[in-house]
């Protein structure tokens, strides 16, 4: 479905942005490995894509910083000449209650979930109009919608994703380019593997489906939203999450 579109993912060393940028692949993208600090699991994703005949080039940076994002997008240019799909996932999250939350707490979580997608929207989306052509897709997550005790920061940082996807939508869309928000719910990853027990418990009492959901839920989504097959969807936040908001 991507056959020879160029993509860049970023956090793609593990978990969502790992399984997006190995479907990318099967389908036919050439991709951009971007992660910040796993030298480890960024190398085994690129030998995967590559051992199944796949194109891809990993790139170290930490997207909250402008001009590392800025050297994501022109590193992507150099290799293929262009950009077609940017996936936006990187994102960390520092729970913690109101009282006991820090500036910092507050701040990185910001700086990378939202200011790193503005910053790497930013770059990509001068190279995408002149293409006339572009796929962009936000990580968010239900939270952003329905908010959660101990994760101000987070559920700020990805309403403020999707109010980013909607207005960008409205402003490139006349220039070829779909924005899209994913906003995925219980995922098994690194991410949540650190939740007690008796919370992993009550987020699954609240699960139509009953099961967390795997990264290739939120992939398959991915692939199809990057397509050509999703034209004329843009400025929609899709959930992924078993039915545990509707
Ligand atoms: P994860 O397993 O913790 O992986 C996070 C990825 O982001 C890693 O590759 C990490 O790279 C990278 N990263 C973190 N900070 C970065 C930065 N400043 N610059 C570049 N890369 C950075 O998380 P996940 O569960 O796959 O989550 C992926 C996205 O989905 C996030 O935006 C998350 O908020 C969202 N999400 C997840 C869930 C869930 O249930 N898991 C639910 C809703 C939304 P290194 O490890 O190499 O540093």
């Amino acid at each position: 479905m991507l056959k020879d579109k160029v993509a860049i993912v970023t956090g793609a060393s593990k978990g969502i942005g790992r399984a997006i940028a190995i479907n990318f692949a099967k389908e036919g993208a050439k991709v951009v490995l971007n992660y910040r600090s796993d030298d480890n699991g960024a190398q085994e994703v690129l030998k995967e894509i590559e051992n199944s005949g796949g194109v891809a080039f990993l790139h170290k940076g930490d997207v909250s910083d402008f001009s590392v994002a800025e050297d994501l997008i022109k590193f992507c240019i150099e290799k293929f000449s262009r950009i077609d799909i940017l996936v936006n996932n990187a994102g960390i999250t520092r729970d913690t209650l109101l009282l006991r939350m820090k500036e910092e707490d507050f701040d990185s979580v910001i700086n990378v979930n939202l200011k790193g997608s503005f910053n790497c929207v930013k770059h990509a989306s001068s190279f995408m109009i002149k293409q006339k052509y572009g796929k962009i897709l936000n990580i968010s997550s239900v939270i952003g919608l329905i908010g959660n005790i101990g994760q101000i920061n987070y559920a700020a940082s990805k309403a403020g994703i999707i109010g980013m996807t909607k207005s960008l939508a409205k402003e490139l869309g006349s220039r070829g380019i779909n924005v899209n928000a994913i906003a995925p719910g219980f995922i098994e990853t690194d991410m949540t593997s650190v939740l007690e027990d008796k919370t992993k418990e009550t987020i699954m009492s609240h699960i139509p489906l009953k099961r967390m959901g795997s990264v290739e839920d939120v992939s398959n989504l991915a692939v199809f939203l990057a397509s050509d097959l999703a034209s004329y969807i843009t400025g929609q936040v899709i959930t992924v999450d078993g039915g545990m908001v509707m």
